[in-house]
């Protein structure tokens, strides 16, 4: 099923605004936000997973930008959540994809350290990566980059706006 990535975003933010009313997010979309093909319910599993992390590891003032961005050439596109909270140690970026491993640098939050270990097997199966850098300045940036196409292109036998 071809999902629409900005969309799932929306649907998304609202779910997680309901536990968190006071917090800045800004959404920076292209154009036409792109599709990916996949199992929407996953890919947004992922999405509250990353966001709530981002949440829950940053101050209550301080803004999250999820930023989409779309590499046409190589087919791909990337969904940035960047946060300027205690950020994740150099030695710990690829650990915190483990099961159960939590960072020292965290340990004044509760949580079981599943999050991103489910989010690194639902992006893979999707044929995608995810990684966290450090967000220039302050605090992190996972990236969730998954291949993409122009549904039209795919199929275009179907016609516009028309669901399988
Ligand atoms: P839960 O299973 O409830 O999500 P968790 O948040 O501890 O628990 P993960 O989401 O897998 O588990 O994250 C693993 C660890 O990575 C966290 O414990 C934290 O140390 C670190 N981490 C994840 N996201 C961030 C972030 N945005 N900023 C700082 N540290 C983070
Ligand atoms: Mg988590």
């Amino acid at each position: 099923k071809w999902c629409d990535v900005g969309d799932m975003i929306g649907i998304v933010l609202t779910q997680v605004q309901q536990f968190i009313q006071h917090r800045r997010i800004r959404v920076e979309l292209p154009d036409q936000p792109p599709f990916v093909s996949g199992d929407e319910v996953l890919l947004e599993q992922v999405l509250v997973n990353v966001i709530s992390n981002a949440i829950k590891y940053s101050p209550e003032d301080s803004e999250i930008v999820i930023t989409v961005k779309v590499d046409e050439r190589h087919g791909q596109m990337t969904i940035v959540v960047a946060d300027s909270g205690v950020g994740i140690p150099e030695a710990d970026r690829e650990r915190v994809f483990e099961k159960f491993y939590r960072s020292e640098s965290s340990r004044h939050v509760t949580g079981t350290g599943l999050g991103l270990a489910i989010c690194r097997g639902i992006v893979e199966v999707h044929g995608g990566t995810i990684t966290a850098e450090p967000n220039p300045g302050h605090g992190t940036r996972v990236c969730i980059c998954l291949p993409t196409e122009e549904p039209e292109a795919s199929f275009p036998y179907m016609g516009q706006g028309e669901e399988e």
